[in-house]
């Protein structure tokens, strides 16, 4: 296949007509032989191509996960897509209409906004054995190699395997490197995982507003609320709780007014319709 070709298809891959495996294969194929021809440039642009295509996989793979409500196997493909933006964006920069990927850069980010993990695992590390992903020589302070991270050569990306590392510590933070060290609990009984995490909103937004496509446009406006009395409609201070808890209105959920809440506000989009922003349907939920 042409270059020429490839880049059609790129611009054309919200439109899920062709596998993204046989592109994926094309482009390795172009790839391998301009390592051949010594064209380091092209190789670069292929690995250029290469990584969009696994952007648009990743992120399918994660909407599909999402909509099976395999809400942690999701958000790993999501902080994959993150990771693979952040290299393809040393080498190349897009406008929003390139390729889709603004578009899913926006997706990806809000929802990880709108998933309930707001704490991660880190590790810290000492690195005792490191090796250079090109040549594979150890690499120390005093002794590097001629590579550098993240930069392209013969069409694949320069990184660094640990290959033997001591583990200082682990602590739990807000904003790690990765975010795919999520806390769950454990079951006393059983031994086994636990998820208590409250997935409502996620939930809401695939199977409520039922997106169907990981190419539907959507957008997300969060906002800080507060509880106010009259969310409780007509209640006396000495009824009955309206949530049930079986005590009175004002021992249980008066106490909460004036309390702050995230509030989130669904923006949809129909793509297919030609005046993209006038069919536009509000939905807040809290
Ligand atoms: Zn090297
Ligand atoms: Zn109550």
């Amino acid at each position: 296949m042409k270059n020429e070709e490839i880049v059609a298809r790129l611009n054309d891959l919200h439109l899920q007509i062709f596998p993204l495996e046989d592109l994926a294969a094309h482009v390795q194929a172009n790839k391998t032989q301009s390592v051949k021809d010594g064209d380091q440039d092209q190789a670069k642009q292929l690995w250029i191509y290469q990584t969009i295509i696994e952007i648009h996989q990743l992120y399918r793979n994660a909407f599909t996960l999402l909509k099976e409500k395999s809400y942690y196997k999701g958000w790993c493909q999501l902080e994959r897509v993150e990771i693979a933006f952040h290299n393809l964006k040393r080498h190349f920069s897009f406008d929003k209409k390139k390729y889709f990927l603004w578009t899913i850069e926006k997706a990806v980010r809000n929802l990880q906004i709108i998933f309930p993990y707001k704490m991660f695992g880190s590790m810290e590390i000492v690195k005792k054995k490191v090796t250079c992903t090109v040549c594979n020589q150890q690499i120390s302070i005093r002794n590097p190699c001629a590579h550098i991270v993240g930069e392209i050569y013969n069409g694949e990306m320069c990184g660094r395997y640990v290959i033997e590392a001591d583990i200082l510590a682990i602590s739990l933070v807000e904003n790690p490197g990765n975010k795919y060290s999520v806390m769950f609990l454990k079951d006393e009984k059983t031994g086994e995982q636990t998820d208590n995490y409250n997935y409502d909103i996620l939930d809401y937004l695939f199977n409520e507003l039922n997106i169907t496509s990981p190419y539907e446009f959507w957008d997300l406006e969060v906002s800080q609320r507060e509880i106010q009395l009259e969310d409780y409609g007509k209640i006396g201070r000495n009824d009955p709780c309206s949530c049930n808890s079986g005590t009175k209105f004002k021992n249980c959920c008066l106490r909460k007014v004036g309390d702050k809440y995230p509030h989130y506000e669904f923006i949809l989009v129909n793509p297919s319709d030609k005046n993209l922003f006038i069919n536009s349907l509000y939905k807040t939920i809290h």
